[in-house]
């Protein structure tokens, strides 16, 4: 551990840490991140193939890149984007699913949105689920869609909050990575890595951060922690912060896994294209295949089915998208797949799950996370973003206003 005695510690070095701590130490506050693992990103984390792919395990799409503060980031550091339109843009793989099948698919996505804006406008939240038609021939793959968006079922989901949910629908990637880009923002900052936060002790006249390492004290601290840390510790805060307690379980992190798998002969795949392995229930996988044009598929496991495969461990997931590809391009298909690389963010001790959702009648405790105590305890990160929830960039804006309060308090800005 660097030092143990700064103006404003940052607790969690995720995209919103980085960003909060960048902004601080521009302004000349000495700040610390202090971060579990023993590396920055958080969910946002890109790992290296053997054939020199990188590979998002995490945050991979630029959402909404016409206004995602990560593209000037990454632009400042020369990455190179992909532009090309994402699978769920245009229609592909007309030969398994026909295009007016795929066509009527988004006709239903597109009339359970309205729906969504109608009732979030009457003010009363429900779950999502409500706003299926009984009986609907989409719900089961509607549900399978949210689950990759969200985390989550439908059931399970407020409706006002996902009405809150902005996207400019413009959507990007990094060739070298999202996770990775995110990780270098945050290069030359002062961090103490392998540090996990057991209490936040703010009793006292400076506020103290107790890890198995030891003690860090501080002016001000930042709380960048997902969700599930927060909600699941009521003894993280002494004294206890019982309404932020409150607001984290009201946004729990819904789970989204990726396996990306080797494919032998790829180029008879169209680059960029995806199925699902079902149109008819929400336990399925979405396969985009030739990420980048590459030689692999890129496998989605969510909500309930991956919380399933979590348990049953590893080589399940493997075997769930096996079982699912040869049941549409015929059993031979198996020889052609190679596992390559899986994260399993449920399991992730300092994840535990992929991105917050709100659940019914949770929407402002949004708001409720990310409000300040006693001017010297701020909150950050995607779960206390209003509009830009689960999303990188969402998380960034959110670092960069708690910074921003710390710097007006300061008189530094
Ligand atoms: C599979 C998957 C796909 C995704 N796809 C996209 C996408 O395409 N586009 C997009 O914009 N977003 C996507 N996301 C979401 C995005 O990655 C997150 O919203 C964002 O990275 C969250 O940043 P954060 O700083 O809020 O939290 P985190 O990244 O979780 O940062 C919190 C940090 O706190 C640390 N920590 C945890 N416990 C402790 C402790 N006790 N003490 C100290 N440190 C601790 C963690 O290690 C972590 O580094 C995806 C996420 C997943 C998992």
């Amino acid at each position: 551990m660097s030092k143990n005695n700064v103006e404003v510690a940052v607790i969690g070095g995720g995209a919103a840490g980085i960003a909060a701590a960048r902004k601080l130490t521009a302004h000349g506050v000495d700040c610390l991140i202090v971060e579990a693992r023993n590396r920055l990103g958080g969910r946002a984390f890109t790992v290296s193939h053997p054939s020199e792919h990188a590979l998002d395990m995490g945050c991979g799409w630029l959402h909404s890149a016409d206004c995602n503060p990560w593209v000037a980031v990454a632009t400042a550091r020369g990455r190179v984007f992909d532009k090309a339109i994402p699978p769920w843009g245009r229609m592909t793989m007309t030969d398994i699913v026909p295009a007016e099948t795929q066509r009527a698919f988004r006709q239903a996505m597109g009339q359970l949105f309205a729906r969504v804006s109608e009732a979030a406008a009457t003010g009363i939240d429900r779950p999502v689920s409500d706003l299926l038609p009984p009986d609907g021939r989409w719900n089961g793959m509607l549900n399978a869609v949210m689950t990759y968006i969200a985390g989550a079922e439908l059931e399970l989901m407020s409706t006002i909050d996902l009405d809150r949910y902005e996207d400019t629908e413009l959507n990007w990637r990094l060739v070298d990575g999202y996770g990775a880009v995110i990780a270098a923002h945050g290069d030359g900052l002062p961090v103490a890595f392998d540090c996990a936060a057991t209490r936040i002790d703010h009793s006292g006249k400076r506020i103290a951060i107790e890890m198995p390492k030891g003690i860090i004290e501080a002016d001000r601290v930042i709380v960048t922690l997902p969700t599930s840390i927060i909600g699941d510790n009521e003894n993280l805060f002494y004294p206890a912060l019982p309404a932020k307690t409150q607001a984290a379980r009201g946004l729990p992190l819904g789970l989204d896994d990726k396996l990306f798998i080797a494919l032998d002969g790829a180029e008879e795949f169209e680059s960029e294209s995806r199925v699902f392995g079902r149109t008819d229930r929400a336990g399925t996988g979405n396969y985009h295949f030739r990420p980048f044009g590459r030689p692999m598929i890129e496998c989605y496991l969510a909500g309930r089915l991956a919380r399933d495969l979590e348990a049953a461990g590893e080589a399940a997931f493997f075997d769930f998208a096996v079982g699912e590809l040869t049941e549409l391009f015929g059993a031979s298909f198996a020889k052609r797949l190679k596992p390559i690389a899986l994260h399993r963010w449920g399991s992730d001790p300092y994840a535990r799950g992929a991105y917050s959702y709100a659940v019914p009648g949770a929407a402002d405790q949004r708001a409720i996370l990310a409000a300040p105590v006693d001017d010297r305890l701020y909150f950050a990160g995607e779960a206390c973003s209003r509009f830009d929830f689960s999303t990188a960039h969402g998380a960034y804006l959110t670092g960069i206003q708690a910074a921003d309060r710390i710097l007006a308090g300061l008189r530094k800005t």
